[in-house]
C-alpha cells in the first residue's frame, strides 16, 4: 500500500444547493487569497472547479487555527460547483458517488427551499457526509461585519437585537432540518461528526465564516474518509460534459477522482452511439483529484457521465471498451424494448439513469432511450406505438434537459406523436402523468 506523501490524493467536494442561495459567491470569495494564481501551488480554476492547495487553505483557515494546532494532511481540495445537480448525478461510480464530500449551502434568510431537499436526499442516496453553509448572515438586520473573520469572534461583535435575529433564524433551521429527519447542531457544538450535521454560518460577500467552513471541510475528510480513500489508487475519471470550443474542437471536462493521467496514455471511453471511443492524451501528467479538459481527435461521440479507462496495451484497450460499454448496457434493467412504452432521451448518462430511475417509481415503461438531441428517428421510433390503438398513448418522447432538433417538432406534430421536455425529472414526470391521465378519460 502506497503510504508515501507524494501519494495522498486531494479529496473531492461538491457544493450544491438552491439556486441563488450563494454557492458561486462562496468560491469566488475562497479563491481571493495571497497566492497568486499559475504560481507554483496556487489556486487554479479549472472546468467549474476550482483546485485549492494545501498552503491556500492553511492561509484561509489561520484565523481559527492560530497556532496551527490542527494539521491538515490533505494535499488540497477540489471543489467542484455543480449547476443544477446534473454533474453531481455524474460523479458516480458502480453507484456511489465519487463526491467525497459536499457543502450543502442554505440561505439563512430562506431557510430550506425545494432544490436545497433534493440536494440533501440525493447526497443522503449516495451516503456523502457533508455540511451545511448557512450563508448570508450579513443580512440579519444591522449586522455588523469582520471581513474574513471567524465566526464567534464575527457573533460576539453584534448588537443583542442583530444576535437574537441570528439564533432566531438559526433555530428555524434546525426544525427544518429535523423535519427532515437531521439532527442539525451549529458546528462548534456537535460533537459527533457522524451523527449530526453541522451548520456553519458564512457570508460569502464580506467572508465571514468562511475559515470555519474551510476548516470543518478539512476535519470532515480527515475523519471521516476512510484510509484507502486518502490515498492515490486505481485511475477514476468520470466525464462531465461534452463541448465543442471553436480553435480545439470537441473536448472533454474530465474529473480525474483518483489516479493519474500522463501525456500519450491512451483513454477508452463510451461513445453516444453505444460504441467505444478512444484518443490520446496530450498534457503533461496530472495527478488526482482535479478537473482537465482533454482535447483530441475522435471525441465527438463522447458520452456525458460516463466512465473513462486509460489503456496500456492493444489487449486492455479491448478489455476497457467492453468495460466502457457496462455504463450503458447497465441502463437495460429499465428498458424493455419489447413491451409498449414511451421513448426518452435526456443530455448524459447520468441524467438518463436518474430520469429511468424516476420513471420506474411512477410506473412508466419504457421502450428505448437515447442520450443527445431529439431528433426525427426518435420520433419515428415513438410513432411505432401509433399502430394500435392501446398503445397510442406510449406515442411519446420525453426530453430531459435535451432540445428538439430542427424539423423533428413538424415532425411529430403531423405523426401525432407528442413530444414532453422539462428541466427537471419530476415536472417531467408529472408532464407525462397528466397527458396519460387526460387521453385515459
Ligand atoms: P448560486 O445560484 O447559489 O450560485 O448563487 P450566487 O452565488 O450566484 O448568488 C446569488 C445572489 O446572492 C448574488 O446576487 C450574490 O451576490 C448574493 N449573495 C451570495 N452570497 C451572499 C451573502 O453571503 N450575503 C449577501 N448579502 N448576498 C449574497
Ligand atoms: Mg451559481
Amino acid at each position: 500500500a502506497a503510504t508515501s506523501k507524494e501519494d495522498l490524493r486531494s479529496p473531492i467536494c461538491c457544493i450544491m444547493g438552491h439556486v441563488d442561495t450563494g454557492k458561486t459567491k462562496l468560491l469566488d470569495k475562497i479563491r481571493q487569497t495571497s497566492v497568486q494564481e499559475g504560481e507554483a501551488g496556487g489556486i487554479t480554476q479549472q472546468i467549474g472547479a476550482t483546485f485549492f492547495p494545501k498552503q491556500a487553505i492553511l492561509e484561509k483557515t489561520a484565523v481559527v487555527n492560530k497556532d496551527g494546532s490542527y494539521e491538515i494532511k490533505i494535499p488540497g481540495l477540489l471543489i467542484i460547483d455543480t449547476p443544477g445537480h446534473e454533474s453531481f448525478r455524474n460523479m458516480r461510480s458502480r453507484g456511489s458517488s465519487l463526491c467525497n464530500i459536499a457543502i450543502l449551502v442554505v440561505d439563512i434568510t430562506h431557510g430550506l427551499e425545494p432544490q436545497t431537499i433534493e440536494s440533501l436526499n440525493l447526497l443522503r442516496d449516495r451516503k456523502t457526509p457533508f455540511i451545511v453553509a448557512l450563508n448570508k448572515i450579513d443580512r440579519c438586520y444591522g449586522w455588523e461585519p469582520v471581513p474574513n473573520g471567524g465566526f464567534r469572534e464575527s457573533l460576539a461583535k453584534q448588537s443583542k437585537s442583530t444576535k437574537s435575529e441570528f439564533d432566531d433564524r438559526v433555530r428555524k433551521t434546525i426544525l427544518a432540518f429535523a423535519e427532515q429527519g437531521l439532527n442539525a447542531k451549529l458546528f462548534d457544538e456537535n460533537d459527533d461528526l457522524r451523527r449530526n450535521l453541522s451548520l456553519v454560518p458564512t457570508s460569502a460577500i464580506t467572508g465571514e465564516g468562511i475559515p470555519d467552513m474551510l476548516m470543518l471541510l478539512v476535519k470532515l475528510t480527515q475523519e471521516r474518509m476512510s484510509g484507502n480513500l486518502m490515498f492515490m489508487g486505481e485511475l477514476e475519471a468520470t466525464v462531465l460534459e461534452v463541448k465543442v470550443i471553436e480553435g480545439l474542437g470537441t473536448t472533454i471536462d474530465v474529473i480525474l477522482s483518483n489516479g493519474r493521467l500522463s501525456e500519450g496514455d491512451k483513454i477508452v471511453l463510451c461513445g453516444q452511439d453505444g460504441q467505444p471511443v478512444s484518443a490520446y492524451v496530450r498534457h503533461p501528467e496530472v495527478k488526482a483529484a482535479l478537473g482537465v479538459k482533454i482535447s483530441a481527435p475522435g471525441l465527438e461521440r463522447a458520452l456525458g457521465g460516463c466512465r473513462l479507462y486509460v489503456a496500456h496495451d492493444d489487449d486492455e484497450v479491448e478489455v476497457y471498451k467492453d468495460m466502457a460499454l457496462e455504463d450503458l448496457s447497465d441502463l437495460s434493467r429499465f428498458i424493455n424494448p419489447k413491451a409498449p412504452g414511451v421513448w426518452v432521451q435526456a443530455s448524459t448518462l447520468g441524467s438518463l439513469e436518474a430520469l429511468l430511475e424516476h420513471l420506474k417509481l411512477s410506473k412508466t415503461p419504457v421502450r428505448g432511450s437515447g442520450i443527445g438531441p431529439i431528433y426525427r428517428k426518435d420520433i419515428l421510433k415513438a410513432g411505432l406505438m401509433l399502430r394500435r390503438d392501446e398503445t397510442a398513448h406510449f406515442a411519446v418522447v420525453l426530453g430531459f434537459d435535451v432540445p428538439v432538433d430542427g424539423d423533428a417538432a413538424d415532425y411529430a406534430k403531423k405523426e401525432g406523436v407528442k413530444i414532453f421536455t422539462d428541466e427537471t425529472i419530476y415536472r417531467l414526470g408529472d408532464q407525462y402523468l397528466a397527458y396519460y391521465n387526460e387521453v385515459e378519460e
